[in-house]
């Protein structure tokens, strides 16, 4: 299953290349071209998904595998304090790639990769109605 217009099937078809972290049967791991941090890394499975949700729970599997596996790897590399495991899912998340991956972002104490986590709150009752909307989609 691939798209041929889409970069990441090129990248795991091997059409494109890339600075290949990982490979094996269904997910392939390689650089960001355009990192947060060094060692930014991407994961995406073989097969074209767009999002995480359309993605089959083995698939899912094996990319939660993967990025296991890579974020050890590079953190022990470059000497980080921790990794933020990132999926954007759609253009209001920021997903610019419309083939389902998990980015791998190395992080060091101080580094600013994130400045902000902009948190709220919720009004008296509110959690209970948000809860039971999501329930209902269950
Ligand atoms: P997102 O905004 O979550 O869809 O992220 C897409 C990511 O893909 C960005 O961080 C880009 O830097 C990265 N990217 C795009 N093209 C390539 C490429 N050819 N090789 C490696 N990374 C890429
Ligand atoms: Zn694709």
């Amino acid at each position: 299953m691939s798209d041929q217009n889409c970069i990441f099937c090129k990248i795991a078809a091997g059409e494109i290349p890339s600075s290949k972290v990982y490979e094996d049967d269904s997910v392939i791991a390689f650089l960001d071209i355009g990192p947060l941090s060094e060692g930014h890394t991407l994961v995406i499975p073989k097969d074209h998904y767009e999002r995480l949700d359309q993605c089959p729970a083995d698939v899912l599997a094996s990319m939660s595998a993967c990025a296991g596996k890579v974020a050890s790897a590079v953190v022990s590399a470059l000497e980080c304090d921790g990794y933020n495991v990132l999926c954007n899912n759609g253009e209001s998340a920021g997903q610019e790639v419309n083939h389902v991956h998990f980015h791998v972002i190395p992080r060091k104490s101080g580094d600013k990769v994130f400045t902000q986590w902009p948190s709220k709150s919720y009004s008296k009752g509110r959690a209970q109605e948000v809860l039971n909307k999501i329930l209902r989609k269950l």
